[in-house]
């Protein structure tokens, strides 16, 4: 493994870590919010704050499946990293710029074929 590569493992595992974190604390605040829902049955239902949490909730639900995408991405990349695949674009075999990689240590691939593979 070049010290390239050890570097960018090095920094996605503290990524990997960030990502645990925030996912765990959106969890709790996801849980929150449903639990300040629950005591809110029974009030008025055209009571404002009603809606003002189920706002909350798709909008924490969707950065929670926003940062489980990110961590697939993360693992991904230190699954290739171990595999010895990593910076190489899976469509092409090339090796992904530098700079690329630099803004995106997940890129699976070339800026070529970045269109390839999106979801
Ligand atoms: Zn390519």
């Amino acid at each position: 493994m070049s010290t390239k590569t050890a570097a960018r493992a090095a920094e996605l595992t503290v990524d990997r870590a960030n990502e645990v974190e925030r996912i765990l604390g959106l969890r709790r605040e996801f849980e929150e919010v449903v639990a300040a829902s629950e005591a809110n049955v029974g009030d008025d239902e055209h009571d404002p704050e009603g809606s003002t949490i189920a706002y909350e909730r798709t909008q924490i639900g969707a950065l929670i499946e926003q940062a489980e995408r990110h961590l697939t991405e993360i693992d991904a990349a230190l699954q290739r990293i171990a595999d010895g695949g990593y910076g190489r674009c899976e469509v092409c075999g090339e090796a992904i710029p530098e700079e690329r990689l630099q803004a995106r240590p997940t890129a699976r691939t070339c800026i070529a074929h970045a269109g390839a593979i999106l979801r």
